[in-house]
C-alpha cells in the first residue's frame, strides 16, 4: 500500500467519524441489536426499520474510538434502501475484508468501505470495525428468528 492512498483511507475514515451517518433515532425499528468491544470499550445500539424486504432506515449510535465510529458510519450508509438479503451480503463480506480474505467483494459504489481494509495493519483495531457490522449480523438473525426478546448484547470477544 502506498502511503498517498494510506492517507486517502485515513480521510474517509476521519471524515466519517467527524460527521457519523445515521445518528437520527427512528421512531419505530423492527431490527435493535447492541454490541460491545472490549478489548477498545467501544459500544454500539443498532436500530433499523425494515418494510418488507427492504431496510428503510437505520440509526447507529456509537461511542467509541474513531475507527468504530466511522464503521458504523459506513454501515448505515451503506445499507440504507437494501434489501435484507442484500445487506446481509455485504456485512459478511465486510467481515471477510476484516479478517484478510482478498476474494471478498463489495458494490462497487461502496468504496468507502474499502478503506477499511488500511485498519488490517493494526490487529488490535479490527474489532473496533468489525463491532457494527457483527452486531447489524446479530440483528439480523434475531428479526429472521422473529425473536422478541432484544436483551442479549453480543461481543467481539466471543466470537473469534
Ligand atoms: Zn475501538
Amino acid at each position: 500500500m502506498t502511503s498517498s492512498l494510506d492517507d486517502m483511507y485515513r480521510e474517509v475514515i476521519l471524515d466519517h467519524y467527524r460527521s457519523p451517518r445515521g445518528r437520527k433515532p427512528l421512531d419505530k425499528a423492527n431490527i435493535l441489536s447492541d454490541g460491545i468491544n472490549p478489548s477498545c470499550g467501544d459500544e454500539i445500539t443498532l436500530s433499523a426499520q425494515v418494510n418488507g424486504d427492504i431496510v428503510e432506515d437505520i440509526h447507529v449510535d456509537c461511542k467509541g474510538c474513531a475507527i468504530s465510529v466511522a464503521s458504523g458510519s459506513m454501515l448505515a450508509e451503506a445499507v440504507k434502501g437494501r434489501s435484507l438479503d442484500e445487506v446481509r451480503q455485504i456485512a459478511q463480506a465486510v467481515r471477510k475484508i476484516l479478517k484478510g480474505e482478498e476474494d471478498a467483494k463489495l458494490p462497487e459504489e461502496l468504496e468507502d468501505i474499502e478503506s477499511l481494509r488500511g485498519v488490517r495493519q493494526f490487529p488490535v483495531r479490527v474489532k473496533c470495525a468489525l463491532l457494527a457490522w457483527v452486531t447489524l449480523l446479530e440483528g439480523l438473525d434475531k428479526l429472521e428468528k422473529s425473536q422478541t426478546d432484544n436483551s442479549d448484547t453480543i461481543s467481539t470477544e466471543e466470537k473469534d
